[in-house]
């Protein structure tokens, strides 16, 4: 923004940038728009982030973000805990649940391997997935990451920490394009790539 702009407004624009996808021109345009907002809008724009910030947080089980104790599968008494379907983010669990046609659960990692990003096995939450497979009522982890070189290295990294525990580990089968993110995969094609997984 140029120097005649007012400094508040400057800084609200450098904070929508910092949002993913967001360039400097569309970060102006959101703060020029936030501007033209009524005030009580305003507020309850700036109330929906701290309350959100404040009150999700990681299940105690899965991962996955909520703002009870557990997520709502975890929460669910009918879920097969026997399976869990290892994620790489919230979004893919929402994708897995659109199908309607898995039962097991989840366990979300919150990120990938990616040594160029900087972004180790310590950071995901691989040991809160060993802990639960400590009781041995765990039989099958499926590795559902995205097709590229950070899922399936991640998914090649955890199947090694896994298979010595003696739980069967499987791939989904990518009928998926390679490269393909979940997320926007539709019901059909998770459910059969799901459905048809293979043991790696
Ligand atoms: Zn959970």
């Amino acid at each position: 923004m140029a120097d005649s702009n007012a400094l508040p407004l400057v800084i609200l624009a450098e904070n929508f940038a910092k949002l993913p996808g967001i360039g400097m021109k569309t970060a102006q345009r959101l703060a020029y728009f936030v501007m033209s907002m009524p005030e009580a809008e305003a507020q309850a724009f700036a109330d929906a982030i701290m309350t959100a910030h404040k009150t999700v947080h990681e299940c105690s089980i899965c991962c996955n973000l909520t703002d009870k104790e557990l997520c709502p599968v975890c929460a669910n008494g009918k879920r097969d805990n026997s399976i869990i379907c290892v994620v790489e983010s919230p979004k893919d669990v929402t994708a897995f649940e659109r199908t309607k046609e898995y039962h097991g659960v989840y366990h979300v990692l919150h990120g990938l391997i990616s040594p160029l990003d900087n972004v180790m096995p310590d950071k995901l939450r691989i040991k809160e997935l060993l802990a639960r497979l400590s009781d041995g009522s765990v039989k099958e982890v499926v590795m559902a990451t995205n097709p590229t070189v950070e899922g399936e290295a991640t998914a090649m990294y955890i199947s090694r920490l896994l298979k010595p525990l003696g739980v069967k580990v499987t791939r989904l089968a990518f009928g998926l394009p390679v490269g393909a993110v979940l997320e926007y995969a539709d019901e059909v094609t998770l459910f059969k790539a799901l459905e048809n997984r293979n043991e790696i």
